[in-house]
């Protein structure tokens, strides 16, 4: 027998690219959670925006469990029913006809900016593959991905990067005019920045950039692995704007906590990722497919979409209210369930302090760089759950702002 695994291991066995808390959760059921010794948490982190209907939520395991006696792999010589009902319920619910199946949101962007660049160069020849990007935005941890990032502290040091990408600030319609060219193959942005500071763009410049993209033939692609399945109070976030992209990608919440991601697009655009273009061995298996189907059945419903938006004003309200006794936090922004208190002067820097602060009172929140403290629960947390995360996080702003 072997001895209970401690976070002592993890500097045994882990590579160190992560620092993880000194408590290890062991069992979850909706937004709570309880680690080795038998502390309980209130979820507020949501696994960063991937626990979307919290721990165990009966409809998941039932999901889960149903299809695993069934059918867990085959592989893309074969298609499988879960895939191609959860297709069908992601074409009928958005712009999209196509749909192509990953398993993380990198891999979601990594399929959105070859086959960005594919139909460019296929449409407008060999110079048209430029993709322009925002400054501090996130789009995963390929060398690809991260180098369309706009956080140039995670594609250093990998040596030459992958070429043809600019960043411009985030908002900043004119900048935008400026870089776009007909050599441009793409244009891609996270509706609302979320690891860059939970920033919400304007809806002028996402139509600018739908304007400017038409104009210049280019894509628009909005990387909705953070925003989309109900994150932001509609089923995706482009629907709050108003705002039509071309390509889409989403990932952390569509799976609930199991690993799944996916592209969206039209039929004319998917047309140039033909047979044997670009593929992965484990995207559309069965059981990541049926837990997705169950959290999309889920999650769009007008009752659930519209409890969303309810919590993000519960959320908010006292968010402000706790900023305004505390003077801790300069504003509070976001949409839906992706909310940020943004630190006040004193405390730039500190998030992480408010983070470990928060865990010690029994309540998981997030960062989101180190000046913002980012909220991401479960979007049908129970308001008796907010209201005692909340009440847990005011406790631990006070013992950090000292009053
Ligand atoms: C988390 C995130 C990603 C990367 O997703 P992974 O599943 O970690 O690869 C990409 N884009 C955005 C906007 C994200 O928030």
């Amino acid at each position: 027998m072997s001895q209970t695994p401690s976070r002592a291991d993890f500097d045994q066995v882990m590579v160190p690219n992560y620092a993880p808390a000194d408590y290890i959760p062991v069992r979850g059921e909706g937004s709570r959670l309880w680690d080795q010794e038998g502390r309980e948490y209130v979820d507020l982190a949501g696994g960063i925006a991937v626990s979307a209907l919290g721990h165990a939520h009966p409809k998941l395991v039932a999901a889960l469990t149903e299809q695993a006696g069934k059918l867990w792999h085959l592989s893309n010589t074969l298609t499988n029913e879960p895939a191609l009902r959860l297709a069908r319920k992601l074409v009928d619910a958005t712009f999209a006809e196509r749909v192509f199946f990953c398993n993380s949101g990198a891999e979601a962007n990594e399929a959105a900016f070859k086959l960005a660049r594919k139909w460019a160069i296929d449409t407008g020849g060999a110079d048209k593959y430029e993709i322009i990007s925002a400054t501090n935005s996130f789009h995963g941890r390929s060398f690809f991905t991260v180098t369309v990032g706009g956080q140039p502290k995670y594609s250093d040091g990998f040596g030459p990067r992958p070429g043809g990408i600019t960043h411009i600030a985030y908002n900043d319609i004119e900048a935008l005019r400026a870089a776009i060219s007909d050599k441009t193959a793409a244009v891609v942005i996270e509706p609302v920045q979320g690891e860059g500071g939970v920033l919400p763009a304007s809806r002028e410049y996402l139509e600018a950039a739908r304007a400017l993209c038409d104009q210049h033939k280019a894509l628009l692609v909005f990387d909705e692995v953070q925003t989309g399945v109900g994150r932001c109070g509609t089923f995706f976030a482009y629907e709050t704007f108003g705002v039509v992209p071309d390509i889409l990608t989403s990932a952390k919440s569509l799976g609930g906590g199991f690993p799944i991601g996916a592209m969206l697009t039209t039929a004319a655009i998917a047309k140039h990722f033909g047979v044997g273009t670009h593929g992965s061995t484990y995207g559309g298996n069965p059981l990541a497919c049926a837990v997705a189907e169950a959290v999309v059945d889920t999650v769009n419903t007008p009752e659930t979409l519209a409890g969303i938006r309810a919590k993000h004003d519960r959320l908010v309200t006292r968010l402000e209210s706790i900023g305004r006794e505390t003077g801790a936090f300069a504003l509070v922004r976001g949409l839906g369930l992706l909310v940020g208190a943004v630190l006040a002067e004193p405390y730039k820097g500190r998030a992480k302090d408010f983070m470990v602060a928060a865990a010690k009172e029994g309540v998981m929140v997030l960062q989101a760089g180190p000046d913002v403290v980012r909220f991401a629960p479960s979007l049908v947390i129970p308001d008796a759950d907010l209201d005692e995360g909340l009440a847990r996080f005011e406790r631990a702003v006070r013992a950090v702002a000292g009053r």
